[in-house]
């Protein structure tokens, strides 16, 4: 299966923005509410213990079947498309080239993170396997029928990789590890490289090598939040949920100590009210430490308790991509750069001209993430319109043209050169 550009495209927005970032005074999340007993912990669904019979597509017209891991995961819309399990057609790209595997039970994740669609205090309103998530629904497909899909294509498989996403829930670590060998007794590492988007709250330093083991070749942490104060406010104590910060690093340095470098990574979202300067500062920690962040711009996912609130202005999200990538794979530090008196980059430490290429290479724009079988610094995970809608795309999920590269550039408030 090939990737194939549609022709036809949606209208674009306007890229000026007067609001050019997402303060720490704004970003505040409402509380969670409490969902009453008869929903708690899954609960309609485990009652009406419906039989699922193969793929079931989030509907809120029937009963959710009783679905849980190992034996079923959920994956992104894009990757069941991709899979040939569901169909349907993506803006200017058909495929993913990451299949993301995302554990699933009717209890559903535990944690309360105030930006997520999956969090623990829409039981109420969304069984788990119905809930939104990074924008888009999430398929739930028996796991061996993916494995059996994949191993049967082999080398023709469109996935250049594969990550498990685990959730905040007790069976978690023993299930990503089924997952995995599942996985890996079928399908080889060079064929299909493997990923492990973790929950450090749950696991141990033995579970973190213990996927090595089993063949894993990358290892992520969320941290989502740029600095402990903001984890804090939308992972832990402020939203009633169980994550610390502290915890958060334990795994990560371990995840260091096991992979080794470029073979760990965090992932941050931007625009959650942090500045620039803390985020890159964060981003230069990564690089120090022989990482890389995996970069999501802040989108009011619908049913979040931060759905109030304004997605990143372009101007904030793009300045932190490009700077990003230069902390990243162009040997920039993050010393070399400049910020005006809000934290935001003024200079990014690199001549103009040398710059300008960089911006019209169009890579710094794209989805980061794990890489796939191209190069280093183009992600296989590339979660098509996972963070904006395809009508003004923050991260590309695929090569930019030369009209993307100029919207980019007037977003970044950089002239555009006309020298293509
Ligand atoms: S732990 Fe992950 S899946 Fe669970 S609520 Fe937080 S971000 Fe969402």
């Amino acid at each position: 299966m090939g990737c194939i550009e549609h022709k036809s495209q949606p209208a674009e927005t306007d890229a000026s923005d007067e609001h050019t970032f997402n303060s720490k005074v704004e970003m505040q999340p409402r509380a969670p509410e409490v969902p009453s007993k008869e929903f708690k912990n899954g609960k309609p669904v485990k009652v009406n213990d419906i039989t699922p019979k193969g793929l079931y597509r989030p509907n809120y017209n029937v009963l959710t079947p009783n679905m849980r891991s190992p034996e079923y995961v959920q994956m992104s819309t894009a990757a069941a498309i991709t899979l040939g399990v569901t169909n349907g057609k993506m803006y200017r790209c058909e495929c993913t080239r990451c299949l993301n595997l995302l554990l699933t039970y009717p209890e559903g994740c535990r944690a309360n993170c105030a930006y997520c669609g999956l969090a623990r205090h829409r039981e109420a309103e969304r069984d788990y396997a119905d809930r939104n998530f990074i924008r888009v629904d999430w398929p739930s497909v028996p796991t061996d029928k993916v494995i059996d899909i994949v191993a049967k294509d082999g080398d023709k498989t469109p996935f250049h990789r594969m990550c498990i996403s685990m959730i905040t829930h007790p069976r978690s670590d023993a299930d990503s590890i089924t997952v995995l060998k599942m996985w890996t007794d079928k399908i080889a590492p060079e064929v299909v490289p493997v990923s492990i988007l973790s929950n450090p709250t749950t696991m141990t330093r033995g579970d973190v090598q213990q996927m090595r083991d089993l063949g894993a070749d990358i290892f992520t942490v969320a941290l989502d939040a740029a600095t402990p104060e903001l984890f804090d406010r939308t992972r832990g104590k402020g939203v009633q949920s169980p994550h610390t910060w502290k915890k958060y690093w334990e795994i990560l340095r371990d995840a260091q100590d096991i992979y080794g470098k470029n073979k760990f990574g965090a992932h941050i979202i931007v625009g959650m009210g942090e500045t620039e300067f803390e985020v890159l500062n964060l981003v230069q920690q990564l690089v120090d430490m022989g990482g890389h962040s995996h970069m999501f711009c802040f989108f009011p996912e619908k049913g979040s308790l931060m759905d109030h609130l304004p997605a990143t202005p372009k101007s904030q999200w793009r300045r932190v991509q490009l700077a990003r990538y230069l902390i990243d794979y162009c040997d920039v530090r993050v010393e070399h750069m400049k910020f005006d008196s809000e934290g935001r980059v003024a200079e990014y430490g690199m001549a103009a001209s040398e710059l300008s290429n960089i911006i019209d290479d169009g890579t710094a724009f794209r989805t980061s993430g794990c890489p796939g079988k191209v190069r280093d610094d183009i992600s296989a995970c590339d979660r098509p319109y996972g963070d904006s809608p395809p009508s003004d795309i923050s991260s590309f999920p695929f090569e930019l043209k030369k009209k993307d590269i100029k919207k980019a550039r007037k977003q970044l408030n950089i002239p555009v050169i006309q020298h293509y």
